[in-house]
């Protein structure tokens, strides 16, 4: 069936009181961003308190509803029938030919759910419950009601139109994006970092993104998974803006100079403080790492409080409590897994200490940071200024 319309459920941005207004406006933004990707012309509307999306012209439905599920702010979709307010008679007609074209199936168990908001409507609530409960009855006599697990619930809406469906599809949960500030993303090749960006943006947050490339010792191909992850966490944040930083220099410097068991740590401080100069620059104020506690030497509770010490905007790291397992599966729901498990390693193994350090202790750390005092700044000056801009979308 092409329904004509859908009612857009949300959760968490109707309960905001006055600001209300502000979150509906920037969910219906949302939704026509990602409607333009599909085809069909679409007017999402916002009437007493409930957002719909109401089709213009022909349109392909796994389209439009794969869109919809990845707008953040949406807790459920409802494709759905509505009608002038009519006659009671006509009423039941028409639900009973609703249903029949949503459910061909002979056998089934359903419950009837009628909102009346506009009490001017004749019938009540529970007289219409009880009569389109018969109806379907009638038509499908090898049907049941069950009222507390029926296969299907039949909902109607008694408003200013008359709202009727039976399929309530899950949504992406969350906040619009865009009702949250902005984040710079540190986004490496692997499987952490793109959700970590994906559960920021989830709360509505506009994401950039920061690449660090070091080439030849890292591939063209490690940079395109990059550039891919990013379009994949674009399909739900939105167009990302990707800066890529030439990184060989300093990494070059750090393992000529520094202790190599202090390395990795010395080399991600290099990069907070590298993310945060681009944050700066681009009105992003927080910044967000894949990191999770323990899970390698350069995330122990000691590393991650020196790499925090480099700057004073939050870093935030949403799967810091997660195991990798319940990361890798939220990667597989989102869609960045298998890009994230391509081969094309983000950091030469060359930089990496066969013994790294895993309780750094900072005054030795900054200790070590001061051999390279001489030629650092003009180094990071020279990689923030030959930086690459990729909008990925
Ligand atoms: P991921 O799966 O996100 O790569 P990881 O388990 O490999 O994480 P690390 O390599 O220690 O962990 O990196 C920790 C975090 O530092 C990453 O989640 C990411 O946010 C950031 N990071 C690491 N390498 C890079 C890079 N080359 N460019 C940008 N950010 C990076
Ligand atoms: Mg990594």
């Amino acid at each position: 069936m092409q329904y004509q319309s859908f009612l857009i459920k949300y959760a968490e941005i109707g309960t905001k009181g006055k600001n209300r207004y502000i979150f509906e406006d920037a969910l219906m933004h949302q939704i026509r961003e990602h409607l333009k990707k599909v085809d069909g012309e679409f007017a999402v509307q916002k009437e007493q308190g409930r957002v719909y999306v109401n089709a213009k012209s022909e349109y392909d439905y796994d389209d439009v509803v794969g869109a919809l599920c990845k707008v953040f702010g949406i807790t459920a979709i409802c494709p759905m029938m509505q009608i002038e307010k009519c006659g009671y008679d006509e009423l039941r007609e028409k639900v009973l030919a609703f249903v029949k074209e949503e459910h061909p199936e002979e056998e089934f168990s359903f419950k009837v759910r009628t909102r009346r908001a506009d009490k001017h409507y004749p019938v009540n609530s529970d007289t219409i419950n009880a009569d389109v409960g018969y109806d379907i009855l009638t038509a499908y006599p090898k049907s049941h009601v069950d009222v507390h697990d029926p296969d299907f619930i039949i909902y109607i809406e008694v408003r200013q139109k008359i709202n009727i469906f039976t399929r309530v599809i899950p949504g992406a949960g969350g906040m619009p994006i865009g009702t949250n500030g902005k984040a710079m993303l540190l986004l490496s090749g692997g499987i952490d970092s793109p959700v970590a960006g994906y559960m920021i943006a989830k709360r509505g947050v506009m994401i950039e993104a920061v690449y660090f490339h070091a080439p030849p010792y890292t591939s063209e191909r490690a940079k395109q998974k990059v550039v891919d992850l990013a379009k994949e966490v674009a399909a739900y944040a939105g167009a990302i803006k990707l800066h890529v930083i030439n990184f060989t220099d300093i990494q070059l410097a750090i393992y000529e100079k520094c202790p190599h068991d202090e390395l990795t740590i010395i080399m991600r401080r290099y990069m907070m403080r590298i993310a945060e100069r681009l944050a700066n620059a681009n009105d992003c104020i927080g910044l967000i790492t894949g990191e999770s506690i323990g899970q390698v030497a350069s995330q122990t509770m000691f590393s991650l409080r020196s790499t925090d010490e480099v700057c004073e905007l939050p870093v935030y790291r949403p799967v810091i409590g997660f195991d990798k397992q319940e990361i890798i599966d939220l990667s597989e729901k989102i869609g960045t897994f298998e890009t994230s498990i391509l081969p094309f390693e983000d950091c030469c193994t060359i930089f990496v200490a066969k013994h790294p350090v895993t309780k750094p202790n900072v005054n030795v750390i900054r200790r070590s940071e001061q051999k390279l005092a001489d030629v650092i700044d003009a180094m990071i000056e020279e990689a923030i200024s030959g930086e690459e801009v990729i909008w990925c979308s």
